[in-house]
């Protein structure tokens, strides 16, 4: 998103806050976009995120995604119970209590399973400019400890606050992500650096951002000599 498409997201993620004020324990759109754009968080990390996450009190304040958490939400619960399916055999229906026994106690198992960032590189520090998107982190986990939306919940609300606007591309928690990367180079971050706050465990994963935008090298020579 170009920095104008970003303003208008966020004024527009405000504008729906205004009118949704009063429903209570919503999670804000501007927390959202903001977040999503400020630290560039994949969704399943942004919606696993947790109070001991948030490090506002660094400067700058970042976000510290950990290795494994235990999670039962609705998301790994769902992703768990298909696992333990899979794994008990159930040819044909005999002995029901044993089995089920056993998927309880093979769910617990895959429950703890649940939870992990995409990869070893994905438990990592993000900084986090983003001021205003701090403030928000720390105000909504002053009276919760989750972020209780599902990833799909995220992408919805995302394409509801962008759709209206008629941009020429679509917005996903994807392209939000993409502009904190691209936000970055544009701020001179080295690409080893964005690599490392992207979680990304392949150089050439995040070289892909530097290439989006041809003009974009124009621009920065046009700076540099100017
Ligand atoms: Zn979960």
């Amino acid at each position: 998103m170009e920095d104008d498409e970003q303003e208008q997201l966020i004024e527009a993620a405000r504008e729906r806050d205004d009118k949704k004020s009063g429903v209570s324990d919503r999670v804000s759109d501007e927390l959202i976009v903001r977040t999503l754009i400020g630290s560039g968080m994949r969704v399943s990390e942004f919606v696993h995120c947790r109070p001991q996450w948030v490090r506002a009190d660094e400067s700058p304040a970042r976000i510290s995604i950990p290795k494994h958490e235990d999670c039962e939400c609705s998301d790994c619960t769902q992703k768990a119970s298909e696992a333990a399916e899979r794994r008990v055999e159930n040819p044909n229906g005999t002995e029901r209590f044993k089995k089920y026994t056993d998927y309880d106690s093979t769910l617990d198992e895959m429950l703890r399973k649940q939870w992990k960032p995409k990869s070893e590189s994905g438990s990592r520090t993000i900084p986090i400019m983003d001021k205003r998107a701090v403030r928000l982190l720390v105000e909504w986990f002053d009276d919760h400890d989750e972020i209780p939306l599902t990833r799909n919940a995220v992408g919805y609300r995302v394409r509801t606050i962008s759709d209206p606007l008629g941009f020429d591309h679509v917005v996903s928690p994807h392209i939000c992500r993409h502009t904190y990367a691209v936000n970055a180079v544009d701020r001179g971050v080295s690409v080893e650096f964005l690599q490392r706050a992207m979680g990304h465990s392949k150089i050439q994963n995040t070289q892909v951002y530097l290439d989006v935008k041809g003009d974009r090298v124009a621009e920065k020579f046009e700076e540099a000599w100017s």
